[in-house]
């Protein structure tokens, strides 16, 4: 599809250069033309003249002149024609270079797409399998009674709630991930990063005391123009993977600091390997180790960071395995 894209537009950034340059020679040759006329009549009036003051005068070389003037004439088509077919050449190479380049961000766009949906689906594709195979079993035993059942139906539950949090990620991903720019901070208004990180701390609390995690807070009055939801969410994927990749019964610090968020942890870090590509989509570190009863997808990151490039701030990591993560948002 994109090799015949490229020629297209290989094809017409060809046909208006050779628009262009061809009336350009078309212009050249009539005004080259019509000085020849005129040479060519001012020597035919000469001559005549010369003519009609002495007729004894013998055959003057008349026909040489207008031999080298019709000469001059042939040149001149000849070196148009080698010059328009000399920038045929070379800008149907140049062409097909810069459609080459004018096509290649959007190839790259288009793979990554590609790989996002393949991605997406396949992590659909697992509970969803899961909750086939179980309730297929389940009705094919004619004798279940309500216990199994029960247990059926919240093991299906599970399921359920796992493709509710991907889909709720796919659509926060979509909504952060694609936002104008321009538009999304026209809507921006004064935000108070300390109240943005209680909100947050608010809402994780649950998953902290279950994980029996304390979470510590430093947090001073920072002032930052942007949205005061979505920051709230960053906040919250930053602290529910503090909370997740803690030991148990770990701490978890959260300040603001020199218009910084910063969220703390003292849990299994992240490998130097690992550090470049957290923020990519589906991204997980390890995954036999992630996965080892730490659910996710690998999209929190690149969510959190989809955010912070709309206020444009920077998140930075700071990680050493084994002994903890610090997030900063820096706006
Ligand atoms: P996930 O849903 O897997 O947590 P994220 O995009 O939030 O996805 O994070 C990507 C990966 O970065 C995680 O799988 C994990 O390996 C690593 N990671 C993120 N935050 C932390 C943290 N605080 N401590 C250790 N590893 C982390």
């Amino acid at each position: 599809m994109f090799k015949e894209a490229r020629i297209k537009l290989t094809a017409w950034y060809l046909a208006i250069i050779m628009v262009v340059s061809l009336s350009f020679s078309f212009a050249i040759y009539v005004g080259v033309n019509r000085e020849l006329r005129r040479i060519e009549n001012f020597q035919k009036d000469r001559i005549q003249r010369l003519i009609r003051g002495n007729p004894l005068l013998p055959s003057l070389p008349f026909d040489e002149d207008m031999d080298a003037i019709s000469e001059s004439r042939k040149r001149i088509i000849l070196n148009l024609a080698l010059i328009n077919i000399s920038i045929f050449v070379f800008s149907g190479l140049g062409g097909y270079f810069l459609a080459g380049q004018t096509l290649d961000p959007i190839k790259k766009m288009v793979d990554e797409q590609k790989e996002f949906v393949s991605n997406a689906s396949h992590e659909l594709r697992t509970p969803l399998t899961s909750l086939m195979t179980e309730i297929e079993v389940a009705l094919r035993d004619k004798k279940i009674n309500l216990k199994t059942a029960k247990n059926l139906l919240s093991s299906n539950l599970e399921e359920v709630k796992k493709m509710n949090k991907l889909s709720n990620y796919l659509l926060k991903l979509n909504k952060f991930g694609t936002k104008d720019n321009d538009q999304f901070q026209s809507e921006f208004e004064e935000v108070d990063l300390g109240k943005v990180a209680l909100e947050a701390i608010d809402k994780i609390t649950p998953l902290a005391t279950k994980r029996g995690i304390k979470i510590i807070e430093d947090l001073k009055s920072i002032k930052v123009k942007g949205s005061s939801e979505s920051l709230t969410e960053l906040a919250l994927i930053l602290l529910d993977n503090a909370i997740k990749y803690s030991k148990k019964s770990g701490k978890v610090e959260v300040k603001t600091k020199d218009s910084s968020l910063i969220v703390s942890d003292h849990g299994i870090g992240i490998s130097e390997e690992d550090l470049p590509h957290i923020f990519d989509r589906f991204y997980r570190a390890d995954t036999s180790r992630s996965k080892d009863g730490v659910d996710g997808y690998g999209l929190g990151l690149s969510i959190a960071k989809s955010i912070a490039d709309l206020h444009g701030a920077k998140i930075k990591v700071d990680s050493k395995e084994g002994l903890g993560t610090t997030f900063s948002v820096v706006f």
